[in-house]
């Protein structure tokens, strides 16, 4: 297992990737989408053992290059943001997901590159109605509700559009498996994934999408109803490069879910912990939102007890984000 490829390495996750394989002892390729990003991404990895390669496009980059020399795959790339605005979802989110997918396996094949992980998403799991609020543990044999047609239809918001862009494109690498027996895949489904950043940003206006509500927190701006599951950002790509070197994996969906909690839970820590900060944060609710609600368990035992990943406490994961957040502000600046 001498060289891996990471897509989507100047990612927020792919980003931290790339950093616990070098970690490892690996040598990493890591693909982007230009040659600007990929001088950025050099800059914070300038270790010779890594490379950043231009794989334009998910759907229609040419893979040839980036999968010379290289052994296995991680496919990270995948849109994530939250459009403020209209969008396509055919285009913007189903397409580079699932055909995005589709594109990386499909070239790592032809590459003889056979052991693959692929992120997926917890969003790709809830296949109750109560989605995240249901009173049950999941596990590896659920499956969003959510199909293609609902997603294209315009009818669903566009966080339900993104996760099930996710239970798409995992099931097709799942699909692709099973029709080329050779292919070693495994899936990781992390949940929300929360901490410092280390990936190339310009401005805090391009936070990454599940950091952006912390730091809408830090700015006087609570947001009641983001998805109550998180897991922090270095344990998850710790769960990512140790599922790749674990044979027990293979075939299997690692979920990655550290534990349940609700956006007051999130805010009532930092005001207690970073009073200094109590100026510029969200006050606190008199009541939690989602006091009463349950939030959904998942079965995480083939990170947290196979492969050795027990994740960050709430409190930690928060804390370091917050930290993370005012020292990215003041490097920056806050616009
Ligand atoms: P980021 O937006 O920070 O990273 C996404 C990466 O994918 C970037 O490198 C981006 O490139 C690339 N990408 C997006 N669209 C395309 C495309 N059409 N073609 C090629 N590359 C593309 O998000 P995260 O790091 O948070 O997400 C990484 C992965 O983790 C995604 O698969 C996401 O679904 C999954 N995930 C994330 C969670 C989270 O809470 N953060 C939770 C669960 C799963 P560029 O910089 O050029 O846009």
């Amino acid at each position: 297992m001498s060289r891996i490829l990471v897509t989507g390495a100047n990612g927020f996750l792919g980003s931290h990737i790339v950093k616990q394989a070098l970690g490892a002892g690996l040598t990493v390729r890591g693909s982007v989408r230009s040659a600007e990003k990929a001088a950025e991404l050099k800059k914070v990895f300038p270790s010779n053992n890594f490379e950043a390669v231009v794989v334009a496009d998910a759907v229609t980059g040419d893979y040839t290059e980036a999968f010379k020399g290289v052994s296995s795959l991680i496919h990270v790339a995948s849109p994530f943001f939250i459009p403020d605005g209209a969008f396509d979802p055919k285009k913007d989110m189903l397409e580079p997901a699932i055909d995005g997918t589709l594109s990386a396996l499909r070239a790592a094949k032809k590459a003889g590159v056979n052991r693959i992980v692929v992120t997926s998403s917890v969003g790709a799991i809830p296949s109750n109605p109560d989605l995240l609020h249901a009173d049950t543990t999941y596990g590896a044999d659920d499956w969003l509700p959510f199909n293609y047609d609902m997603a294209v239809s315009g009818q669903l918001p566009p966080f339900a559009v993104y996760i099930t862009s996710k239970k798409l494109a995992e099931q097709a690498a799942w699909d692709f498996a099973k029709e080329n027996p050779e292919i070693k895949l495994t899936t990781v489904c992390p949940a929300v994934v929360y901490g410092p950043t280390i990936h190339p940003i310009k401005s805090m206006k391009a936070i990454n999408a599940s950091n952006a509500p912390i730091y809408a927190l830090l700015n006087g701006t609570f947001i009641p109803d983001i998805a109550p599951v998180y897991c922090d950002v270095v344990g998850t790509a710790d769960v990512h490069v140790k599922a790749l070197q674990s044979d027990s994996t293979i075939g299997k969906r690692v979920l990655f879910i550290k534990g349940g909690a609700s956006p007051y839970e999130f805010l009532s820590i930092i005001h207690k912990k970073r009073p200094e900060l109590a100026s510029r944060l969200a006050p606190l609710p008199a009541e939690d939102p989602m006091k009463g609600k349950p939030i959904s368990r998942f079965d995480s035992s083939i990170a947290k007890e196979e492969l050795g990943v027990p994740g960050l406490e709430l409190e930690d994961m928060v804390l370091q984000t917050v930290d993370d957040l005012l020292r990215l502000e003041k490097e920056l600046g806050a616009n």
